[in-house]
């Protein structure tokens, strides 16, 4: 397999932990190591009140589509805690991406709904 973060062959040992598995890896091992998730949430008062679900606390100079496993964990979470018909839902990369869409996020609290964000690299400005 190649990694998605640093794009080298990578293989995945196989014992008896995850032989029955079907499990997909999509970052190598070091990848994981370097790459320190730390999933975590805070709420942002605007317009409304906005739930933000980030994966890191930083940003890594790493495309945020090699990180699957970990926004599909943290997604499956928000699916578990909030009917997606009640809310709006979006996601972004990077907290600046959001930060640089806040008119149509407050466009979006006209609606009345709660509106939970997922971030993948949340950093300070
Ligand atoms: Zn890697």
């Amino acid at each position: 397999m190649r990694c998605l973060a640093c794009k080298n062959m990578f293989r995945v040992k196989i014992t008896w932990s995850n032989i029955f598995l079907d499990k997909k890896y999509y970052l190598c091992d070091e990848c994981t190591n370097k790459y320190k998730v730390n999933y975590n949430y805070v709420t942002i008062p605007l317009d409304s009140l906005i739930e933000i679900f980030y994966i890191f606390d930083t940003t890594y100079d790493v495309n945020p589509i090699s990180f699957l496993l970990e926004r599909r964990f943290i997604f499956e979470f928000i699916l578990k805690k909030y009917n997606l018909n009640k809310i709006i839902f979006l996601y972004y990369d990077t907290f600046n991406d959001f930060y640089n869409d806040i008119d149509n996020i407050n466009e979006l609290a006209l609606f009345n709904r709660k509106i939970v964000v997922l971030v993948t690299y949340f950093s300070n400005l």
